[in-house]
């Protein structure tokens, strides 16, 4: 059972920490997509998750709408390239990008990129990592982790979105990753091919579906 963790929208001061130290002592690597102005406020949660051999992500500026929303020319591009200088030295090569799902929450449609956004990650040679086990701790707090065990034994390679920047939800972490650990999870920061439809820069055919057309966007 491959599994790449996955945590959004923080830092936070309250939930990275809270996760760093759940992935500490279960010796569990992650990876950590940071939204740009929260990154820039707390670059300490960032060398310190960094530090501990986790992978750092860009996941947008200000995650305020999907960039296949944006209703303006230079959108896409800032939110990605302010995050990137924010993460700075603590960022991957490749860089990786985790685009804002779309409504009602982490869908993946034409809404996650524009013309603009595609264009920007490819000069950039960036690598965007989707997912495909959502838990929606988000707004299920109390009992997201129901069934996520299950969910990650089905899939050849899971990759789980959970969210430091929702600090709430977390303190059904160090549960989830004891029952993973004791079904023999393989816990890496790499991702499956079918979650990533860019890869260093180069968009493969499974893109074309993500990309509001220009005549719609704009
Ligand atoms: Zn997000």
């Amino acid at each position: 059972m491959r599994v790449t963790l996955t945590f959004d929208n923080g830092p936070d001061v309250e939930g990275t920490p809270m996760v760093l130290s759940a992935l500490a002592e279960r010796g569990i690597p992650a990876v950590f997509f940071v939204v740009g102005q929260k990154a820039d406020a707390h670059p300490e949660l960032l060398a310190a998750a960094s530090s501990a051999g986790h992978l750092i992500g860009n996941h947008t500026w200000s995650h305020s709408r999907p960039l296949g929303a944006a209703i303006e020319p230079g959108f896409a591009g800032a939110e990605i390239g302010r995050t990137q200088r924010a993460i700075g030295p603590y960022a991957e090569d490749p860089p990786l990008f985790r685009p804002v799902g779309a409504a009602p929450g982490a869908v993946i449609d034409d809404r996650l990129l524009d013309d603009e956004a595609l264009n920007v990650l490819e000069a950039g040679g960036y690598t965007m990592a989707l997912w495909n086990v959502v838990p929606h701790d988000w707004e299920r707090p109390d009992d997201w982790s129901d069934g996520v065990l299950e969910q990650c034994k089905r899939l050849e390679h899971a990759v789980v979105v959970l969210h430091d920047g929702y600090p709430a939800g977390m303190g059904l972490l160090p549960d989830l990753l004891d029952a993973l650990v004791s079904e023999g999870a393989d816990f890496r920061t790499d991702f499956p091919r079918s979650c990533t439809p860019i890869v260093a820069g180069v968009a493969g055919s499974a893109v074309g579906p993500l990309v509001t057309p220009r005549a719609a966007s704009r």
